[in-house]
């Protein structure tokens, strides 16, 4: 079975550098933005089951480009990423969110808070943060420098892509 999934979100919120630490396991402090897409496979076990993840790292949104809809096409779930040192990027991921399932429909999103290992420079509220999970959100708090939840996060929307959480 086969799973594509997508990371939304503005630019240099991570999502590159979260697609190699779930696929390869590394983390690079270097800097360089994704034109297009990337994509990556990886098989895991949920439930017994083996399935082929799809990664689709897809470039962010800023003043140089736009994210092309046309990738979105059979996302089976959406990885959204925020950068918690960047408060003003939670709101472009949940646009791009809004934009996916307007043209798409609705499948299951896990939102990433991302950059954790650098908290003491979050300018995310605490009731930003509440906002969100009152309003249903699954959240978790990632590193891809330190890979904290990570695989978490990745698990939760290989799951939920198969209804089973
Ligand atoms: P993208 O544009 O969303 O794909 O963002 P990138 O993955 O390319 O990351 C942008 C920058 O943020 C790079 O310099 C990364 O090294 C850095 N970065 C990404 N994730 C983290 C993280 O969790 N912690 C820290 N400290 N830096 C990160
Ligand atoms: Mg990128």
């Amino acid at each position: 079975m086969q799973k594509k999934v997508c990371l939304l979100g503005a630019s240099a919120v991570g999502k590159t550098s979260l697609a190699s630490r779930y696929i390869r396991g590394v983390f690079s402090e270097r800097y360089l933005t994704t034109i297009g897409v990337k994509i990556d496979k990886k098989t895991i076990e949920v439930d017994d089951q083996a399935v082929d993840l799809l990664v689709w790292d897809l470039n962010g949104e800023d003043r140089f480009q736009r994210l092309s809809m046309n990738y979105l096409r059979g996302a089976a779930g959406y990885v959204l990423v925020a950068d918690g040192t960047a408060d003003e990027t939670l709101e472009k991921a949940l646009t791009l969110y809004d934009r996916a399932t307007s043209t798409y429909g609705t499948v299951p999103a896990v939102l990433l808070l991302n950059k954790h290992d650098l908290k003491d420079e979050w300018t995310l509220t605490q009731g930003q943060i509440a906002a969100l999970e009152a309003a249903g959100w699954t959240l978790f708090f990632t590193s891809a420098k330190t890979g904290e939840n990570v695989d978490a996060a990745f698990a939760y929307i290989a799951a939920q892509t198969l209804h089973l959480n």
